[in-house]
């Protein structure tokens, strides 16, 4: 998701954090590229102008300017910004009302209106401990009421049965009378589809709405839409009093632009996110944490912060100048790289911090298993005895046999650390020329 944005973002942090200072006129030169990102990420133009001119503000003041790490101090102001636009903490569906409180369902066709219905369901009775009623009001699409009829069994709540030749008005009030007659907590009321924006059905969702007064109306909303999604947005949010959002299809390849518009453009909460076709594939809409996760951002501050950490500055400057000199990269040197990485708190948690995308990649890695060979080399660097240490070379047969039994580990061990030794040792003498220390600027340091 949101490729484009991440590549933009990684190559902005990376742009800052050699820059000493920051002053009013890189600020703007930045925030044109986050501009461009989140265009190309398919937030709405108005949407992104808004967005820039808060950051702006922000960046302007103390907490960029000045700063000893501009490049964090502005991403982190970025990564703020987007998390409270879209929403800061959780919020669920609202039941306090004398029941059956209703929730009306409203959304183009082909939004996921009618599995959304059941996925919520689903959810009220599961997680709520509620009694659930679902009607629908597409006396358009016969198929659209059987549809419902079929989701809902298998959410596990009543269906109340409707049909085409009613008018959607008298089905919503047979469906209430119905809920408060069986004491039902919920009534969920799925709508007519609509493929555009349709004046007509508009107003006939107008009308159903007065009739119902739900205590939610939830705009379903099709995350792949990309900038669509904000026109359709404002219709629904000019015609409607929305009380929430729920964005569907966020498992597809969306760009996630669209989290960001609607939730701007209508001011109501993204209560739920759609993550597949099934049924439990429903999940509270955490504002915060898909600030960075739907846009691919990851926690890049906190990973650049982590990273500069655990970085020794001054070895690693010995390391560049002894190596510069002729003086050779040992396994001395290999085993302080192995503790630096080791230092950075844990391969596990530096990936926690990775942009999905990147993560999705390295999905298949197992990060405990990393971690163990990279104490398992640690070890056998420690069984050899500091001449071998300094002279790799000497480290035949004999000596690799007592090197593996002394780290308790196989000779296949011994020579696979060696390999990736000298594979190291040689990129160390091609960076020789001044590339280490470039190599260190460029994570921040
Ligand atoms: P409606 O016309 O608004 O009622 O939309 P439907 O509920 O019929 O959904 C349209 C299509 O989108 C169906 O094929 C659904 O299975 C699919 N769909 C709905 N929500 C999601 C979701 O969160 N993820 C995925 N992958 N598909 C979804």
């Amino acid at each position: 998701m949101a490729s484009a944005l991440t590549d933009k973002l990684s190559r902005l942090v990376k742009n800052l954090s050699g820059q000493a200072r920051i002053t009013e006129s890189n600020v703007t030169d930045m925030l044109r590229e986050v501009r461009m990102a989140l265009l190309e990420a398919d937030v709405a133009l108005p949407v992104v102008r808004d967005f820039i001119a808060r950051v702006k503000d922000k960046a302007l003041g103390q907490e960029v300017i000045g700063s000893l790490k501009p490049g964090q101090a502005l991403v982190g102001i970025v990564n703020k910004e987007l998390a409270a636009t879209m929403g800061q903490g959780v919020s669920d569906i609202n039941l306090a009302v004398q029941p059956p409180a209703v929730i009306l369902m409203a959304g183009l066709q082909g939004a996921g209106k009618t599995t959304t219905t059941a996925k919520l369901a689903k959810h009220l009775i599961e997680k709520r401990k509620k009694k659930v009623l679902t009607v629908s009001g597409d006396v358009y699409r016969p198929a659209a009421i059987e549809q419902l009829k079929t989701v809902t069994a298998q959410a596990g709540a009543e269906w109340f049965p409707s049909s085409a030749d009613q008018k959607p008005i008298d089905i919503a009030r047979a469906a209430i009378d119905y809920a408060r007659k069986h004491h039902f907590d919920v009534l969920l009321v799925d709508t007519a589809g609509r493929l555009a924006i349709d004046e007509a059905l508009m107003a006939e969702i107008k009308a159903l709405h007065a009739e119902l007064k739900p205590v939610e109306t939830l705009f379903v909303v099709d995350a792949m839409q990309g900038q669509d999604a904000a026109n359709t947005a404002r219709a629904f949010g000019d015609a409607l009093p929305l009380t929430g959002i729920v964005l569907t299809k966020l498992d597809g390849d969306s760009r996630g632009g669209a989290a960001l518009s609607v939730r701007q453009i209508t001011g109501v909460p993204i209560k739920f996110a759609g993550t597949s076709e099934k049924i439990d594939g429903l999940e509270v809409f955490d504002a915060e944490r898909h600030a960075g996760r739907v846009l691919g951002m990851g926690d890049i501050v906190a990973l650049v912060e982590q990273v500069t950490a655990g970085v020794d500055i001054e070895a690693a400057q010995k390391l560049a100048a002894k190596v510069k000199s002729g003086g050779g990269f040992d396994l001395n040197d290999f085993l302080a790289q192995i503790q630096q990485m080791k230092q950075m708190g844990g391969l596990s948690s530096l990936m926690d911090k990775l942009p999905s995308q990147l993560t999705a990649k390295a999905g298949a890695m197992d990060m405990g298993k990393v971690e163990k060979d990279i104490g398992r080399k640690q070890g056998i660097i420690h069984s050899m005895t500091p001449q071998e240490r300094k002279k790799p070379e000497l480290i035949k047969a004999t000596r690799k046999r007592r090197i593996a039994a002394g780290a308790g580990v196989q000779v296949q061990d011994v020579n696979r650390m060696l390999k990736e030794f000298e594979q190291m040792q040689d990129m160390m003498k091609k960076m020789s020329g001044g590339g280490m220390m470039k190599m260190m600027k460029r994570m921040g340091a």
